[in-house]
Order: structure tokens, then C-alpha cells, then sequence
């Protein structure tokens, strides 16, 4: 298993394509504060989207903490969901709307939660989508 972040989950590609057959075409994989990245980003609207994997990111329901070099694991994994937490507070203070979503979660719902606070933004800075 690869240290870094995984690229093209299946719930980032599910989430990804819901969102496109609705007219939202955010870009992807790009960096918003230095080497981090957002899985979907609408720039316009200044939303950052993120797919949180349920073992990198330990998820409450499904995260699992392996048994075999356990502190390493734990000290990985909550140094994961520290780094998420400092990245929503920088992106938050720039002005951003970060949205966090785990790789688990039904995404017809998360697509039309991402619509609606980008329509929501876009409209508020007067701006078409
Ligand atoms: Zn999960």
C-alpha cells in the first residue's frame, strides 16, 4: 500500500460522473494549498470536494486499525485526519466551502449536496453556472 493519497476511488469516479450528468463539471485532482489537493474542485464558486477513504482517513463505521505495527498504523491514520482537519481550517479561512465526504456515502445524495451549495455560492457572487 502506497503512502499517498489514492487517486480515482470508486466513490470519487461515482460521485465525479453524478455530478457531470447534472451540468456540474468541477476540475479534479488540483492543488489547493500546496501539495494538497481536492478530489473535485468548482473554482468559480470556490467549493472543494473530497472523498475521504474509510481506511486512510478512519472512518468511524468502517475504519479498520490493523493489529500488526499498531502504532504506526494509528499515528498514520490520525495524522491523516489532522492534516484533513488543518486543510478544511487554511481552505475555510481563504474563503472556500469545503465539503467532505466518505468513501462509503450514498452519492446520488452527496452529488445533489454539491450541487446545491455550488448553485448556492454562485448565485450569492452573482455569477452563472
Ligand atoms: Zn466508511
Amino acid at each position: 500500500m502506497s503512502a499517498t493519497r489514492l487517486r480515482d476511488t470508486p466513490g470519487e469516479v461515482d460521485l465525479r460522473s453524478r455530478l457531470r450528468s447534472m451540468g456540474y463539471r468541477g476540475r479534479t485532482e488540483v492543488k489547493v494549498l500546496g501539495r494538497r489537493r481536492a478530489d473535485i474542485v468548482f473554482a468559480r464558486a470556490k467549493v472543494a470536494v473530497f472523498v475521504d477513504g474509510c481506511f486512510w482517513h478512519g472512518c468511524p463505521t468502517h475504519g479498520t486499525w490493523p493489529k500488526a505495527n499498531a502504532m504506526w498504523w494509528r499515528a498514520k491514520i490520525l495524522g491523516n485526519r489532522k492534516r484533513d482537519r488543518n486543510t478544511n481550517r487554511v481552505l475555510r479561512k481563504d474563503g472556500w466551502i469545503v465539503l467532505r465526504f466518505w468513501e462509503h456515502s450514498k452519492m446520488d445524495r452527496a452529488a445533489i449536496a454539491v450541487a446545491k451549495v455550488v448553485d448556492r455560492r454562485l448565485r450569492a457572487k452573482n455569477l452563472a453556472r
